[in-house]
């Protein structure tokens, strides 16, 4: 890969790390999906919860579940 500038920060990276999920080229503080609060993030999400079987009996740990969720959004 080509020399280029972090999508998320704008650093210039010599050798980018490219997010397999959008593409784009990311330095190394921001190269997983989190820390680029990647636009395909949702998509991973919403797959890995499918698959594990979200709120089962709509239990007591939902509060928590969401409130996590919120901040590792914000960032
Ligand atoms: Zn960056
Ligand atoms: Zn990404």
């Amino acid at each position: 890969m080509k020399p280029a500038n972090c999508a998320y920060c704008g650093d210039l990276q010599d050798m980018p790390f490219q997010c397999n999920y959008c593409k784009d080229p990311f330095c190394a503080e921001h190269r997983l999906p989190e820390d680029h609060r990647c636009v395909k993030l949702t998509q991973i999400r919403a797959k890995k919860f499918g698959q594990s079987g979200v709120v089962r009996d709509g239990g007591r740990n939902k509060g928590s579940f969401f409130k996590r969720l919120f901040r590792k959004s914000k960032n």
